[in-house]
């Protein structure tokens, strides 16, 4: 049996699965990851100056300068199959949530219903002096076209999209939420991730703690692989539905 048919068989025999993705599941709908070498979006700059709370602070324009070319490819990008496979599993009944540090909502467009996003996502805009909430598609759109950075058309405060920079306290909420999930369960795939971001690369060692297999499927290593049950090293747009098929065959 491979690695597929076995990855296959902990998902069909898993009472309480979980997925965890990054910036990895999203890379073959165009949009760059953070680290891999060449596409990455950290390459020539330092991530505290652009994308932390107090850089934001600082210097705003430069964030949404760095974050215009990801701004223009996140505007058009489309789910790939391995969004939609996670979609397809839920819908069987063999995934029970989706913990996302993606803020790409792409999960959520290919109708996956339970989903952390504990990175925040592109939904929302809030204004950092009168903290009003606005729906962030327009804000990004007369972004996209003049360069300038969002203003708060009540108070003039710099708006900020609701994704968390460094330094940023995680949602309370969905990171709470997330860690249930994980604790409850027996199966977690990782697909996508480097792990190396804080606190969100504690959750699968959290699962892992708790008594779950892990199945990491990424195309570099990663620090979970050593507690992993199988170490998937692929494309997950084309390992994902793989998987599925497996599962469809032998139902
Ligand atoms: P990361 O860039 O640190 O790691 C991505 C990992 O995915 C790498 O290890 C890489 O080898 C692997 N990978 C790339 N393409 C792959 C593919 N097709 N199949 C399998 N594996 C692949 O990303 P991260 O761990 O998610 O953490 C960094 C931060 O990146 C997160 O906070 C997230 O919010 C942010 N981010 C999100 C997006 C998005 O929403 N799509 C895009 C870029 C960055």
């Amino acid at each position: 049996m491979d690695d597929l048919q076995r990855a296959a068989q902990l998902l069909s025999q898993a009472k309480n699965a979980v997925a965890f993705t990054g910036a990895g599941i999203s890379t073959a709908s165009g949009i760059p990851d953070f680290r891999s070498h060449g596409s990455g979006l950290w390459n020539g700059v330092d991530p505290l100056a652009v994308a932390s709370i107090f850089g934001f602070r600082q210097n705003p324009q430069a964030f949404y300068n760095w974050i215009r070319p990801l701004a223009r490819i996140l505007a058009t990008a489309q789910p790939n199959a391995a969004h939609y496979a996670l979609a397809t599993l839920e819908q069987q009944g063999l995934l029970h949530a989706v913990i996302t540090q993606n803020i790409d909502m792409l999960h959520e467009r290919v109708g996956n219903k339970v989903i952390f996003e504990l990175h925040g996502h592109l939904r929302e805009a809030t204004c950092t002096h009168c903290f009003a909430v606005y729906p962030a598609e327009p804000i990004i759109n007369q972004f996209l076209c003049d360069g300038q950075v969002p203003r708060c058309p009540g108070c003039n405060g710099v708006i900020k999209p609701n994704v968390i920079l460094f330094g940023e306290q995680l949602p309370f909420a969905e990171f709470h939420a997330a860690q249930e999930a994980a604790r409850q369960a027996d199966l977690m795939v990782i697909i996508g991730s480097s792990l190396e971001v804080a606190p969100a690369s504690d959750i699968p060692l959290l699962a892992a703690r708790n008594g779950a297999r892990l199945i990491v499927l990424n195309l570099e290593p990663t620090p979970a692989d050593v507690f992993a049950h199988i170490v998937i090293r692929a494309n997950a747009a084309e390992v994902l539905p793989e998987i599925v098929n497996c599962l469809e065959t032998t139902a």
